[in-house]
């Protein structure tokens, strides 16, 4: 796999379309142990992203991710809009100035992702947050090299997983934090966000 800066735009925009395809299941979601606005965030981040990089196909792949992050971040109001916000910007520098990428890039790119989302949210695996499905893939990536289509799928496998098992825990960051063991039973958003957004990858990169 290749992915030049034109490339990269097209996934990214299958990442907005399938964010705003699970729109409704990612609020209705968020209003079992939030303020149900979750899809509603990220569908309006997203589709600003989708214009702002429309034009971009003769960036570099780090100013694409930077102008990614820095759009989350100031059109999204929710907790969601600095922390993708971030893990985007992050994943921007790692990447630098390189005008193509390749699968050796994406546990570079996730796990920048990953520290970002830590650094400013303070959230660790278990805890129902990002966290629980993006380590666990990143775990996967950073586990045998060079990486392939096989591990990526590995990698999503592993986010699906975590996103079962925000069900059965407390959360202990963000909003649902204050149900404490009301939150219980109910499949964290973010987590499912973040799934959704690295199995958007993987269908993007096997097509
Ligand atoms: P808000 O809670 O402000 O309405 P969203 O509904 O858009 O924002 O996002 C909620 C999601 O953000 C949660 O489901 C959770 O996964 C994630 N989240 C909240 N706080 C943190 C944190 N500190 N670290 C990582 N993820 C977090
Ligand atoms: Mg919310
Ligand atoms: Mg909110």
């Amino acid at each position: 796999m290749a992915v030049n800066s034109a490339e990269l735009i097209e996934i990214i925009n299958l990442i907005a379309h399938d964010i705003q395809e699970n729109k409704d299941f990612l609020t209705e979601l968020d209003s079992a142990i939030g303020d149900a606005d979750h899809g509603i965030n990220m569908s309006k981040g997203f589709k600003a992203v989708n214009e702002k990089i429309s034009t971009m196909g003769d960036k570099d792949c780090g100013s694409i991710l930077k102008t990614v992050g820095m759009t989350l971040v100031s059109t999204v109001g929710g907790a969601s809009g600095p922390l993708y916000g971030t893990a985007f910007m992050r994943a921007g520098q790692a990447v630098g100035a390189k005008k193509e990428l390749d699968f050796n890039d994406l546990p570079i790119i996730l796990d920048a992702a990953l520290e970002g989302i830590k650094m400013r949210g303070k959230a660790e695996k278990g805890e129902k947050t990002i966290i629980d499905a993006l380590e666990p893939a990143v775990e996967v990536l950073k586990k045998s090299s060079p990486v392939d289509i096989k591990l990526m799928e590995e990698a999503v496998k592993a986010a699906k997983d975590g996103v079962e098992y925000t069900k059965g825990i407390i959360a202990k960051k963000g909003r649902a934090s204050y149900l404490g063991e009301r939150s219980i039973g109910h499949q964290d958003p973010g987590a499912t966000s973040c799934y959704i957004m690295l199995a958007a990858v993987y269908k993007a990169i096997h097509d």
